[in-house]
Order: C-alpha cells, then structure tokens, then sequence
C-alpha cells in the first residue's frame, strides 16, 4: 500500500518573564525566565500541535483549546499533545515524524535535547528517532536574542 503523505508547519512565540516556570518540550529547565501563557506556555509543544493538526487538516490549537478558557489555565501542555493524538488515530492517521527548532538565548536547549525528543515521541506513541529537537540562538539580535521571547517551529510529515 502506498502511504499518502501529508505536511504541517506550526510557529509558536511566547515572551519570556521573570518567575516564570520554564517548561519546552514538555521538559523542565531551570532558568531565571519561563514563556508567559494561559496554558504552562510550553511553546514547542504549541508548535508540534499546530503541525501535527495543520498536516492533518484540523483545526488549529488556539481554535480547540481556547486562551480564554479557564480550563485551560496553567494547563500541562502534554495534555494537548495526547488529544491531539486522539484525534489522528480516530482518522486512522499515523505521525511519521516531527522536527522541531527552537529560537531562544536562554535557556540553552542542548542539554535537556535528548529528554525532550524523549517525551515527545512518548506523546504520539513514536520512536525517539522521529523526533528532533535542536536550539538556535539570534545573536544578541531581536526580543528573542534580547531573551525576551522563545520562538518553536516545527514540521510534521503524516501518514494517513
Ligand atoms: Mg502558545
């Protein structure tokens, strides 16, 4: 059987505050400054979300899970993550890979890659090695290399 493919591309930036609970990935780092949201402001995972739902045709995270929603408030993004995979395998759709940048000065991304490729592939029920993660930071330039702002990117490539 020929798998169709299918593509998703899913940008998230939070700004960063002081005092913040720093949680990427679903990975908590230590660090002086945490991305501000109504959820746990895990922006990668935002990211990996709206590919995951745009290669698969539906609706956006902001749309399902609304930030206006005191449900939502201080929520585990992972949370997001598993219904988002509900609903691909009610669809009968399989993620074949995800590969995520993150923009940001601090903190520094590289030590915690592993545990983060980790418990995303846990997330969807796939093989670590279809998950990557790597960090990037703006030199000094822009909110994100002042460390006023993360930015996640990611693509997902679906199988359905
Ligand atoms: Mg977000």
């Amino acid at each position: 059987m020929i798998e169709r493919l299918r593509i998703g591309l899913g940008v998230d930036t939070h700004r960063m505050e002081h005092g913040r609970r720093c949680v990427l990935g679903g990975i908590e780092f230590a660090c002086t400054t945490g991305p501000v949201g109504h959820s746990d402001g895990d922006a990668v995972l935002h990211a990996v979300c709206d590919a995951v739902l745009g290669a698969a045709g539906l609706d956006d995270l902001g749309s399902q899970f609304r930030d206006t929603d005191p449900r939502h408030a201080g929520r585990d993004s992972s949370e997001f993550c598993r219904e988002v995979q509900h609903q691909l395998a009610a669809r009968g759709a399989s993620l074949m890979s995800l590969d995520i940048v993150v923009e940001a000065e601090t903190p520094k991304i590289g030590p915690k890659r592993a545990a983060m490729r980790e418990h995303i592939a846990n997330l969807f029920g796939i093989t670590t090695d279809r998950v990557n993660v790597r960090g990037k930071t703006a030199e000094g330039l822009d909110a994100i290399g002042r460390g006023e702002a993360i930015r996640a990117t990611a693509v997902a490539l679906l199988a359905v």
